[in-house]
């Protein structure tokens, strides 16, 4: 039977087709359990015990339960987790005309994809639109999702590429940008794709100043397996972390602390905006948030070391195939439980100390956990945990659940996994 946590991380994904389609289903679903949204301009006023969110960018969100006690008595309790994901970005003026016949879109890649895993597949756009507006210094922006096949890739055929099966190389402007027609009589193919947004949001092509598109998979997210273990879905990293960081958050009991939790953009691409991971979004925040409570600095700081943060983002299963490409004696496995990613070199935040704290959660929660770590000989990947880090002086811990396939268009990860870690986040939050 399908669990109903891993049947919602569907739908979540399965509507979620660019980071600020994330951040709007986020946001709906914090204002359909009491939380208020605030704006970053007005004077906050909060109280004990009041639910809060505020979203940066429109694709990256903090939101916040003040606990029963003052945060400079009993700190802060966080998860963080970010909302983008590779894929590819639609460039300014895309139509490009092939042989008088085809017409395909220029796009850069956003983030480490593993291109050939969006190859063949039907794909469409999703992402924001800026329209013009009577206030030159706030355009109108409209979210935009185009729920149709739209676009694809096609591969090179085998006859006219022998060694494709020794190993796939692509050059990034030449080789992989997506076709979305054929021109013909009706077509006017300059301005082609912004009248399709024009069509699309019921506007005037004139009226479109700006836009931020992305390429997303149209198939949709899946159990697989004999026994219904696995789920296969784009966008696993990080979107599984952002839907149990807001389960966790929104299934807890109130508590003295203040539960928080944030979803950073750009991760893919080093955090480094006003919306990322290096930014000073979440300390501002967080002081914001004591000072609105009647505290002053000297409270944020004391608040700031009584609290403790959980960076959640997906972690790397054994490869059944490729099982050497794992450390000898750190071997996560698929639904053996969320895995504590450690490095030596700092690349991800866990140290003695906190993982002791998440290890006392697990077993609290009754959950297994295992531990992830490089071979001596290969470099990993990065998280948000190491930027906040440097932000904040906070004790952290690297976490997140066994993954294969990370960065393909779809990943697999274990449906037991993610019920188990949105456990030891609840966990977390109640005590
Ligand atoms: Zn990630």
């Amino acid at each position: 039977m399908i669990n109903k946590y891993v049947k919602d991380l569907m739908k979540f994904i399965d509507e979620s087709h660019s980071q600020f389609q994330v951040c709007n289903n986020v946001e709906k679903r914090l204002e359909g359990n009491g939380y208020k949204r605030l704006n970053a301009a007005d004077r906050w006023s909060l109280e004990a015990g009041g639910k809060y969110f505020i979203s940066k960018n429109s694709s990256a969100f903090i939101a916040f339960e003040i606990g029963s006690e003052n945060p400079a008595e009993s700190g802060f309790r966080l998860i963080g987790s970010h909302t983008d994901s590779p894929t590819f970005k639609i460039k300014p003026n895309p139509e490009i005309v092939v042989d008088n016949s085809y017409v395909k879109l220029n796009t850069e890649m956003y983030g480490g994809a593993i291109i050939s895993t969006w190859l063949d597949r039907p794909l469409s756009i999703a992402g924001r639109v800026s329209l013009r507006s009577n206030d030159v210094m706030n355009p109108e922006i409209r979210l935009i999702d185009i729920d149709k096949d739209l676009l694809i890739i096609p591969n090179l055929c085998k006859h006219q590429n022998r060694a494709v099966n020794e190993g796939s190389s692509f050059n990034k402007q030449e080789d992989i940008l997506p076709i979305i027609s054929l021109i013909n009589d009706e077509f006017e193919k300059d301005g082609m794709l912004v009248n399709l947004i024009a069509k699309e949001l019921e506007v005037k092509a004139e009226e479109i100043l700006d836009f931020e598109l992305y390429l997303y998979l149209r198939e949709k997210a899946s159990v697989i397996g004999l026994g219904d273990e696995f789920i296969s879905a784009p966008k696993l990293d990080n979107l599984a972390m952002v839907h149990a960081s807001l389960t966790g958050l929104l299934e807890s009991d109130s508590s003295p602390f203040t539960k928080v939790i944030i979803a950073n953009d750009n991760e893919e691409v080093g955090s480094r905006s006003k919306q990322g991971a290096d930014s000073p979004m979440l300390k501002n925040t967080l002081e914001r948030i004591v000072l609105a409570m009647g505290g002053d600095r000297e409270n944020y700081h004391r608040a700031i070391s009584k609290s403790f943060i959980i960076s959640a983002d997906m972690a790397h299963a054994i490869h059944p195939n490729y099982t050497n490409k794992s450390d000898p004696t750190n071997r996560p496995k698929i639904n053996a439980g969320p895995t504590i990613k450690i490095a030596a070199n700092g690349s991800y935040t866990s140290d003695s100390q906190s993982i002791a704290v998440y290890k006392a959660i697990c077993e609290n929660a009754g959950v297994k956990c295992q531990t992830f770590v490089n071979r001596s000989d290969m470099s990993g990947g990065s998280t948000i945990g190491p930027h906040t880090s440097t932000q904040l002086e906070i004790t952290s811990i690297d976490i997140g659940n066994p993954t294969l396939s990370m960065h393909s268009s779809r990943e697999l990860a274990g449906a037991k996994d993610h019920e188990d870690i949105i456990k030891t986040f609840i966990e977390y939050f109640n005590k």
